[in-house]
């Protein structure tokens, strides 16, 4: 079987992976998804769908199942790669990473962006140890640590955000895995692309940035 690769390989499409696809996206990077549910949205899809949220920034209420939605429409300039309904259960560091499903398809990319929340929803993954224990990145408590520069785990080019990250202070709220979103991608785009150009773009007047959407 071949393996899927891309540029950063996002594990879980909850709302935070789903916004790093959008984040990388715009900065040149090809995503994959790979959530163990049948599809996107992590906690907002499966324990809120239907409830307003009052607290993302410039939207006085929105439903959580509107979010999702919305989130999808905006990364779908980028087109990332999903696999649904297959779970992360290995982890290995060569060349590149590998990550391995429970049925045995793998993925490879020389970055991996753990967004995994509170852990699969899958209901056999969820009575087994996390398989983030194995990983070698410090997984302990349900939470990876990282630096809240980069969002870096203690393994170059392997970084955490959403509530699956850990570090002094964190709150577990959508805005602050929104904001680590967007930190981890301009190390990536470091990472990555060490010759591209350095500096914050705006999507409100880059042509590179608004190319890339199709704007
Ligand atoms: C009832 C409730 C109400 C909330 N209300 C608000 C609110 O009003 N405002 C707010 O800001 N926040 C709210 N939150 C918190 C918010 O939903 C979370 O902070 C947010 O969902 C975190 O997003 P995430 O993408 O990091 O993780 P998640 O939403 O947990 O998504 C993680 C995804 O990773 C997948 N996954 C995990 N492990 C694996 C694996 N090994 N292989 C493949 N896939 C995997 C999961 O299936 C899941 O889809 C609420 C939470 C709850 C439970």
């Amino acid at each position: 079987m071949e393996p899927v690769g891309a540029d950063v390989l996002i594990v879980g499409a909850g709302p935070v992976g789903l916004f790093a696809a959008f984040q990388l996206g715009l900065f040149g990077m090809q995503c994959h998804l790979i959530d163990s549910l049948d599809r996107p949205g992590g906690q907002c899809a499966m324990l809120y769908a239907d409830k307003p949220i009052y607290d993302v920034p410039g939207l006085p209420v929105i439903e959580a199942a509107l979010l999702v939605e919305k989130l999808q429409e905006q990364i779908a300039p980028f087109a990332p790669g999903f696999s649904f309904g297959r779970t992360v259960v290995e982890f290995a560091a060569d060349s590149q990473f590998r990550l391995t499903a429970h049925d045995g398809g793998f993925f490879e990319a020389p970055v991996i962006v753990v967004a995994t929340g509170c852990g699969a929803f899958d209901p056999v993954s969820r009575v087994k140890e996390s398989p983030l224990a194995d990983w070698g990145i410090g997984f302990a408590e349900g939470a990876v640590p990282v630096d809240t520069e980069k969002f870096q785990t203690c393994l170059p080019g392997v970084f955490a955000i959403g509530d699956a990250a850990g570090y002094p202070g964190k709150v577990p709220l959508l805005l602050s895995g929104f904001h680590e979103a967007a930190l981890m991608t301009q190390a990536v785009r470091k990472m990555l692309k060490p010759a591209g150009r350095a500096g914050v773009q705006y999507t409100s007047s880059s042509t590179v940035l608004r190319k890339r959407l199709g704007v």
